[in-house]
């Protein structure tokens, strides 16, 4: 890739700080908590050879983040050790925590995830939320996001930052659903909706199911595609650590991408796109199977069992796959593909025939194509991830509005 990705949404990982003393000292809080929080517990000694300051400037920026309450001393470090013994320090299980949200076709969730990147509190609510406005569905993920917060401040954490996962196209105002059509959503503004006094950032959730791939998958690449599907399916390209997120922000639309020119119209307005031969309800309809509840698991119950009709469908599914991710994989030149979301749950029987047609159409090796071990949560783990993430990358903002 020549061009560099586009920044990361306002609240998102990424975002650079100002190049002053002010702007230095903010980097160097940042580094000393990325190092505790890869590390740690780490002595201050520690954290000062592994950053190249010196102990002394560490010292302060370690006073300040324990202060503010980003770091906490464990006490005494190994004693006997020559020399005066250094308190460990490690990235406090108290104080902001990350809280992620995702809205699915059928599901409603809401986390919140410490700054340690340990899932605190959680809730779901299940209910189709096909036809409905808006409206009533935030209302209520905004209750199960005021229930976790709830949860989450009785043991001593409080909210740094809301992130939303949405099957949908977000504008970069990370605000605005600007098109969700398995909900028929259209220019919602989610802001209105959800609590203020929490920073917010809306993000289609194949975008936070590939963060929460990068973060905490095990042995991803720094480079790879992400395909999920929860009702369409979708993609995230990640590009040296970073979304590429496209001009206005939709980037990754695989699920558009055409596999057959002339096949069948999609509400997208073309024609034979990816989602009318490997999306849920196409899968199905092959399958001869009515939709319904769980569906993705009554085609893998299907399947396991033998079922030939349901197997043929998911092995066109994956011959679908393999032809929309070849024209992305010659032009990207991914590390690996990697499929969470649904597609993971249907691994088996899609993946022998997405990788034969990946093999035979692209040039060069085949690129490796993998299965995210995260199972549905990705999106709503990488929401949180996401809040934790701008944290660690610019304490002094969180600590100044703590
Ligand atoms: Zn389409």
């Amino acid at each position: 890739m020549t061009a560099p990705p586009h920044e990361a949404h306002p609240a998102g990982p990424g975002r650079a700080l100002p190049d002053t003393q002010q702007g230095m000292r903010r980097r160097n809080l940042a580094r000393v908590m990325h190092t505790v929080s890869a590390e740690g517990p780490l002595s201050r000694a520690a954290v000062a050879s592994r950053i190249g300051l010196t102990r002394a400037a560490v010292s302060t920026l370690v006073d300040e983040l324990i202060r503010t309450g980003l770091l906490e001393e464990l006490g005494p470090e190994r004693p006997g050790r020559v020399g005066r013994p250094g308190s460990a320090l490690a990235v406090s299980a108290r104080g902001p925590a990350g809280l992620g949200a995702e809205v699915g076709v059928d599901h409603l969730a809401a986390c919140a995830v410490d700054l340690r990147g340990r899932v605190r509190a959680r809730a779901v609510r299940y209910g189709t939320h096909r036809g409905r406005s808006p409206e009533p569905v935030i209302e209520q993920l905004a209750a199960l996001v005021r229930r976790v917060v709830a949860e989450a401040e009785g043991e001593g954490l409080w909210p740094a930052g809301l992130a939303v996962a949405v099957p949908g196209l977000v504008a970069r105002d990370a605000r605005t659903v600007v098109r969700a059509p398995n909900l028929d959503w259209h220019d919602a503004d989610l802001s209105a909706l959800l609590p203020a006094d929490i920073p917010l950032t809306v993000d289609n959730e194949a975008n936070f199911g590939a963060l929460a791939e990068l973060w905490l998958g095990e042995g991803t690449p720094r480079d790879f595609l992400h395909v999920s599907a929860e009702i369409g399916i979708g993609a995230a390209v990640v590009v040296d650590g970073l979304l590429l997120r496209g001009t206005r922000g939709f980037a990754g639309e695989l699920g558009h991408v055409p596999v057959w020119p002339d096949g069948p119209a999609c509400p997208c307005g073309g024609r034979g796109c990816l989602e009318q031969y490997a999306g849920e309800k196409a899968v199905l309809r092959a399958a001869g199977l009515e939709p319904g509840e769980d569906r993705v698991g009554l085609l893998a119950r299907r399947a396991e069992a033998g079922d030939e009709e349901v197997r043929r469908a998911l092995r066109a599914a994956g011959t679908a796959l393999g032809i929309a991710l070849t024209g992305a994989v010659n032009l990207l030149d991914p590390e690996a593909v990697v499929l969470g979301g649904a597609l993971a749950g249907l691994a088996p029987w899609l993946l022998p025939s997405l990788r034969e047609e990946l093999a035979r159409r692209t040039a060069g090796p085949a690129c490796p194509v993998s299965v995210s071990e995260l199972g549905p949560e990705g999106p709503l783990l990488g929401a949180a991830h996401a809040v934790v993430r701008a944290v660690l990358d610019d304490p002094a903002a969180v600590a100044e509005c703590g």
